[in-house]
């Protein structure tokens, strides 16, 4: 049978896709839409499985469309450009991350801040242009607008670095952002996933002493020796917590559930920031005499617009930043969101999409 998603655009794809919110994906077929004057098609090489798409999987956040292709780590190889594509020709390396298009006119947008742009949008799950369904990487291909194509340099291998389009950019922006970028400043990550094990890396290469706060002891060996943080908190353990209280500048906060802020507040000095990136399904408990005692500030970030997409992705290339993965093939993917679910992962899942996505 032919659905409406097949017939949609001229061009057949293939992928993996989420029907309902039970948590399983199965094989999707679908179209996209032909190259666009200003638009890029690329072949999906590796995709990176973000916890964004576990969330959306089972709609978490309540606004899930399906059938739902996740998937907004995606590099690959461009094989086709429009007319009036600047920027990218075939064969070059390229990536998309979490939006595909924004109003271009607004603000944020006006200020290379699509990501705050009110009508962003994003690659998946969501409305096009054009009206139609966006699907992400879990893929044989891409069509983006060269404006929301990264290039990827050279010396990054493909699958270490597809998730630096989304965990990278995301814990980057506000380091720099709100200035924790500084050398010789203390910064906390909460959180030894996805985003945190990137975050330790950039903060590291900015000069930055780095504290990882985890829920258990069995990532405190990695994260010295190989991710280079400077020392290891077990949040579980108040002994440990108290005697580092007062002494970080600020805290990248990388959580995907619902955990306590103020021991995390306490580890603040005066003046200092609790930047929120995880995203949980429900809110968290802010105290907030804690934050008056301290000129405390507790923030958030999302993702970062695409100039400084490129700049972190660059930046990443030239301190050999990537990401730590566990490289997959398609029909393991439920079972890495079983995994991931259960933060049984060092760091990142990848999909080798390349090698392991048969069209049936
Ligand atoms: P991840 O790989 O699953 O990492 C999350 C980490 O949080 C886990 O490894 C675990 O670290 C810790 N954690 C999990 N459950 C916890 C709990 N109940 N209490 C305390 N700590 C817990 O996920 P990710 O891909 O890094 O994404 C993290 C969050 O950021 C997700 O909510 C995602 O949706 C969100 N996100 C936001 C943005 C943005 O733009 N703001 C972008 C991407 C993702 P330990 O084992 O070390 O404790
Ligand atoms: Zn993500
Ligand atoms: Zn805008």
């Amino acid at each position: 049978m032919v659905t409406p998603t097949e017939q949609e655009h001229p061009k057949k794809a293939f992928g993996w896709a989420a029907r309902d919110s039970s948590g399983v994906l199965s094989p999707f077929k679908f179209s996209r839409r032909e190259t666009g004057e200003k638009d890029v098609s690329f072949k999906v090489l590796y995709c990176g499985i973000c916890h964004s798409d576990l969330h959306m999987v089972k709609n978490e956040w309540d606004f899930s469309t399906y059938p739902l292709v996740p998937g907004h780590e995606i590099v690959g190889v461009v094989t086709e450009v429009g007319s009036k594509v600047q920027k990218f020709s075939v064969g070059d390396k390229v990536g998309v991350g979490c939006m595909v298009g924004s109003c271009t006119s607004c603000d944020s947008c006006s200020n290379n801040l699509e990501n705050y742009c009110p009508k962003y949008i994003l690659t998946y799950g969501a409305k096009y242009h054009d009206g139609t369904i966006t699907y992400g990487g879990y893929s044989d291909f891409m069509v983006a607008d060269e404006k929301f194509v990264i290039r990827v340099p050279d010396n990054l291998p493909l699958d270490g670095a597809a998730p630096l389009l989304c965990a990278g950019i995301t814990t980057y922006s506000p380091l720099r952002y709100y200035g924790l970028d500084k050398p010789g400043m203390h910064v906390g990550v909460v959180g030894l996933g996805g985003l945190g094990h990137v975050a330790v890396k950039f903060a590291k290469a900015m000069g930055v002493k780095v504290t990882v706060i985890s829920t258990s002891p069995n990532k405190k060996k990695e994260a010295i020796e190989h991710l280079c943080a400077d020392s290891f908190l077990v949040s579980r353990d108040q002994d440990q917590m108290q005697a580092a209280v007062g002494t970080m500048d600020g805290i990248i906060d990388t959580v995907s559930a619902v955990h306590p802020l103020l021991p995390l507040i306490a580890l603040l000095k005066s003046n200092g920031k609790l930047v929120m990136v995880g995203a949980p399904e429900k809110p968290l408990e802010l105290p907030v005499f804690p934050l008056l005692l301290g000129r405390k500030m507790v923030a958030g970030s999302n993702i970062g617009g695409m100039k400084e997409t490129q700049e972190m992705i660059d930046f990443a290339a030239k301190h050999n930043i990537t990401a730590q993965v566990e490289v997959i093939p398609i029909d393991y993917l439920n079972i890495a969101m079983e995994r991931l679910a259960k933060t049984d992962v060092k760091y990142r899942f990848v999909i080798d999409i390349g090698n392991t996505l048969k069209s049936t």
